[in-house]
Parts: C-alpha cells; sequence; structure tokens
C-alpha cells in the first residue's frame, strides 16, 4: 500500500492457474457458461441446468454422485473439468459458541480460512476473498504475509459449499459475510461473480440482504459496487473516528480521507436503501474511550447506519493491543446509543480457537517452516 495514492491491484488473474492445470473449474461458471460446455461436449443444455445444481446445490464431491447425468457424460467431465476447488486441512470447533473455523488448501497449495457460525436463527458463513491481503492493518493477522494472489469466484463459492456439506442434513447456510482475510474490493470482478453465484436460486439460494461485503474504505469500489443494482449490505471498516487515529490504524486511510470514505457509504446507503453498517474494532486505551465514542456519535447522526462493535480478539501477531475491558464496551455503546445510532457489539464468536482472521493460516505455516 503507497502512502501517496491509491494504485489498483494488478496481478495476474487466478484463473490462468487453471488453465496452467489444463482442466476447466466448474465452481465459478454461471448457468450460461454451463450451458455453452455443454454444447461444446454436445449434450442438450438442459444438462447445464442439472450439473449447476450438483455443484452449488447438492455441493457432491465426486461425479459418480451425478446419478442423472449419462456415464459417458460423467467420464468427459472427470477427464476435462475441477469439481471442487478446496480441500479441508484442519479444522477448530468451539462447542461453547457453536463456530467452527476452516482452513482449506487451494490448488496451488494456498490456504484460506473460512468460518461457519450455528446460531439458532440460521447457519451463517465468514468467506475468504484473497490469499493473505496487501491492506496492512496494524491490527490484524492477515496482512502478516502480505498479499499472495486474489481467489477466483469459484474459489469464493466453493468455502460456501464446503461449509454446508458439513451441516447435517436438511440444514443450509442462509447467511453470508465476505469479511475474512483480504478487501473484496480489490478483487472486485471475481467477488461480485461471486455474489451473484451464490444468490443463484439453482444453486446455494442465498438472499442479496443476507449477504455483507465488509470493506476497509476503497472508496472507487464503493462507489462502484452502489451502482451494480445488489441490494447486499456494505460493511465499512471505520475503526477510528478522525484521520489521525484511522491513519495509524489502517494505511488505507492515507490515502482517502475519513470524510470521503463516510461520503461514499451515504452514497451506497441512497443509492441502495441499504443501512450501511460501521466496523469498529475496540482496542483498549487506542480507539474506546468516551471522546472517541463522541467524536463518532457526531460524524454519523442522522444518517442511516448500524454501529457493530468488535472487540479485538488480541492475536500472537499483535501482541501490543489488547481487549478492552467490559466496562469500557458497554461506556462506548451507550455513547453511540444516545445519539440514536443503532448499535451491536459483536458476540464473541470463539476466541480459543484463532478467531481472528489469519490466524489459523498463519499458525499452520509457521508450523510448515518449523517456527
Ligand atoms: S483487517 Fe481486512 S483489510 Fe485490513 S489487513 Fe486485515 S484482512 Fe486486510
Amino acid at each position: 500500500m503507497q502512502e501517496s495514492g491509491y494504485v489498483p491491484l494488478k496481478i495476474a488473474d487466478p484463473a490462468l492457474l487453471f488453465t496452467q492445470l489444463g482442466r476447466q473449474p466448474l465452481p465459478g461458471m454461471t448457468i450460461h457458461e454451463m450451458a455453452d460446455l455443454m454444447a461444446d461436449l454436445g449434450e442438450p443444455r438442459f444438462r447445464a441446468r442439472q450439473l449447476f445444481q450438483w455443484v452449488y446445490q447438492k455441493g457432491v464431491k465426486d461425479f459418480d454422485a451425478m446419478t442423472n447425468l449419462p456415464a459417458r457424460l460423467r467420464q468427459e467431465l472427470a477427464r476435462t473439468t475441477l469439481l471442487r476447488l478446496l480441500e479441508k486441512d484442519t479444522e477448530q470447533h468451539d462447542k461453547r459458541t457453536g463456530t467452527t473455523k476452516y482452513l482449506f488448501r487451494l490448488a496451488d497449495g494456498s490456504q484460506v480460512e473460512s468460518v461457519l457460525m450455528r446460531q439458532s436463527w440460521g447457519n451463517s458463513v465468514c468467506i475468504t476473498t484473497q490469499v493473505g491481503c496487501r491492506m496492512g492493518c496494524t491490527f490484524c493477522a492477515s496482512t502478516v504475509g502480505g498479499l499472495v494472489r486474489n481467489l477466483t469466484a469459484g474459489e469464493i463459492v466453493d468455502q460456501i459449499v464446503m461449509m454446508q456439506r458439513e451441516l447435517p442434513e436438511g440444514e443450509r447456510v442462509s447467511t453470508v459475510v465476505l469479511m475474512g482475510s483480504g478487501e473484496p474490493l480489490e478483487n472486485y470482478d471475481h467477488v461480485v461473480k461471486a455474489i451473484r453465484l451464490m444468490h443463484d436460486p439453482e444453486g446455494l439460494n442465498i438472499g442479496y440482504r443476507h449477504i455483507t461485503i465488509s470493506t476497509s474504505g476503497i472508496v472507487p469500489g464503493m462507489r462502484r459496487l452502489a451502482e451494480e443494482g445488489l441490494p447486499i449490505t456494505l460493511a465499512l471498516s471505520l475503526h477510528a473516528p478522525n484521520n489521525e487515529l484511522r491513519r495509524q490504524l489502517m494505511p488505507v486511510a492515507r490515502i482517502w480521507p475519513i470524510e470521503e470514505v463516510l461520503a461514499a457509504a451515504r452514497e451506497y446507503a441512497e443509492r441502495t436503501g441499504r443501512r450501511v453498517t460501521y466496523e469498529y474494532i475496540l482496542i483498549d486505551g487506542v480507539n474506546d474511550g468516551p471522546a472517541e465514542a463522541r467524536e463518532l456519535a457526531g460524524l454519523l447522526k442522522g444518517t442511516l447506519a448500524h454501529v457493530n462493535l468488535i472487540p479485538l480478539n488480541p492475536v500472537a501477531e499483535r501482541p501490543q493491543y489488547r481487549r478492552p475491558r467490559p466496562e469500557r464496551i458497554n461506556r462506548f455503546k451507550q455513547i453511540l446509543e444516545s445519539s440514536g445510532i443503532a448499535t451491536t457489539v459483536r458476540r464473541e464468536m470463539g476466541g480459543e480457537i484463532d478467531a481472528a482472521c489469519g490466524q489459523l493460516r498463519n499458525r499452520a505455516q509457521r508450523r510448515h517452516m518449523g517456527r
């Protein structure tokens, strides 16, 4: 991340990886792309719908399970395409919160983390959009090794399919947050394609209103997303109520001042009619005092806003940052609420399981390197 100006991410299209493997990945294909594939194979177009359902809705791992496809087509698909793009590497489960964190391995050996949260109202997942991250937020473990690459739309959606497979028969994933490792708006095209795919009623059938995309504040990406016509929730990671503090915590804030980021968020709310969520990580003695709460309230008063306070999950990579005491968290919340701002405190989802994004992957890599 440069200090003077934003340089859009330029790395090779991750889809090239699969071209090199010589097989076409099925996850990531739209139903129209599957229809073209069927036409190339001399099959009728209705087969595309059947294949689409096997890939996304039923999430099978084996072509032989596709019982309504002729055997010769299953064999041809097995020879020329890839059915799943992720392999489960490890998982950590927290019985207290019903949260499971997965570490998945990709075709090039990279690893990504995803989280499944089973709640009384449904199953939600938090998924990753990049391997690593280049944004450099000072409290975050995901950015420690920098950015490795973008994920493809297929690798993004396959995280949901893989976790849905872990649920008991008859249960499904109903809510998705793109809040794992990476900055989703730096991988715009693949992320938007993945969102359309996860929404498709023939596939995972996740309502747009149950999808949240979280950004550190890439202003051009936020404006572009507002024009996309997707009624999804935008979550803006604010983490500080002024430029000075925000720049200390988030290098991206050196490019776009808080006024510009908030203006883009308000535009998003006006354009889509969707309330914007402002994410605010509470770090003890850094940004969690009453003065910061009042300053934040002043910024958001009168806007279509919801503040989600996230008490820091301490990470081994950032020992200087600690979680505030409950009294400080409650005081911060009260100040916002007394200004009429809807405020929630994110329920702790398993500090016992390296729940802050990036920790499980970093630990696996340290193990790999014998550290
Ligand atoms: S908090 Fe998000 S945007 Fe910031 S470094 Fe971590 S993964 Fe990247």
